[in-house]
């Protein structure tokens, strides 16, 4: 058979699918996130990625010894997580502005993202970050010339304003401190926090950002305190075509305490899946409250047996680990497999890379 312009055609896919995924084996291995009307894409395709947010960072918190590349890998391996989130304090005590150390413990979690091939959220964790803009434009710059080119890295710029104004306070904060990223790096995704602990999506929404590609909006819940009533926001937000990431939710009251709400869980979980949004789940510690994921004593560096979950921990762990083959309820499928999960990823990197094929 000669070679006529399909095998030509077909080769050169193949060249060119191969050259993508080493390019994409040098930058982390993780395909790049864009966005397009209501959707963050992966790859060019949409879908979403499930794991967790680590507790705040600050020094002398607790919740700062679980930042190493051990416990990331452990995420990786044992929960299957695609993504982490570094919760880097920042005006509260022990946070960035006083004690440096809180971005180390960033950049710790970033590199060890990186090397397992997973997403990670650097988030500015502030209630009051439009006090300390400045600092956020630098900060942000400094992350901005470090990682600007790896797939992986995600900006959170804001994790939670109280009940400040959007078109006054948050957007003008929010333009600043995407500016300044815009200026070094083109393209990694940027998620806004959004009014009143990061619920009113309907209100940025109605007031987009816009001028730049790649910005999403942060959508945060506690399913013992959030229902149908906030879903109904984010379903507004939707609707007005902006796309929505889940930088931060739990499975309890919005306190952080109490116990795992399961229905509700299940009830946020369907939506998030059935819109291809993204979740990272509060958190990594081993607080005696109700949104730890460890038990008090729990050891640092991953390893952690079901004894050491609590019932968030385990209940969040199937839902990652099998994350996003829920049943359409929400519910996790128990029975998955690992090897499903890696034959599932092995498809989707062939798909990406066809797509992506001239
Ligand atoms: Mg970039």
């Amino acid at each position: 058979m000669t070679c006529e312009k399909p095998c030509f055609r077909g080769a050169f896919a193949a060249l060119a699918a191969s050259l993508w995924l080493l390019s994409a084996a040098a930058q982390g291995a993780v395909a790049p996130l864009s966005t397009h009307g209501n959707k963050v894409l992966i790859g060019g395709q949409p879908g979403s990625v499930s794991g967790n947010s680590f507790f705040w960072s600050n020094s002398g918190w607790g919740g700062e010894r679980f930042y190493n590349a051990q416990a990331v890998a452990w995420l990786k391996k044992d929960w299957n997580a695609g993504i982490v989130r570094a919760a880097m304090g920042v005006d509260a005590p022990g946070g960035y502005l006083a004690d440096a150390s809180n971005k180390q413990r960033v950049v710790t979690l970033v590199d060890a993202a990186i090397a397992n091939d997973m997403y990670v959220i650097i988030d500015w964790h502030s209630h009051h970050a439009e006090q300390y803009r400045a600092q956020a434009v630098a900060f942000f710059q400094d992350m901005a010339r470090t990682y600007g080119h790896r797939n992986n890295v995600i900006y959170e710029i804001y994790n939670e304003p109280l009940d400040v104004s959007w078109a006054d306070t948050l957007k003008p904060y929010a333009e600043a401190v995407i500016a300044a990223i815009r200026a070094i790096d083109p393209d990694n995704l940027i998620v806004v926090g959004t009014p009143h602990w990061s619920q009113d999506v309907d209100v940025a929404a109605a007031d987009p950002i816009t001028g730049y590609a790649n910005i999403a909006y942060a959508l945060h819940f506690y399913a013992g305190t959030h229902g149908q009533a906030l879903r109904d926001k984010a379903q507004v937000a939707l609707d007005k075509g902006v796309p929505l990431f889940v930088t931060e939710w739990g499975t309890v009251n919005a306190n952080g305490d109490g116990a795992v709400a399961e229905g509700e869980t299940a009830a946020w979980m369907a939506f998030l899946k059935a819109n291809h949004i993204s979740n990272v789940n509060w958190s990594i510690t081993d607080k005696a409250e109700g949104a730890a994921a460890l038990v008090p004593g729990a050891s640092a560096a991953g390893g952690w047996t079901d004894a050491q979950l609590t019932a968030s921990g385990a209940h969040v762990r199937t839902i990652v680990r099998s994350w996003p083959a829920l049943d359409a309820d929400g519910w996790p499928r128990r029975r998955l497999r690992m090897s499903t999960i890696a034959d599932r990823g092995a498809a989707d990197h062939a798909v990406i890379a066809a797509a992506q094929a001239p």
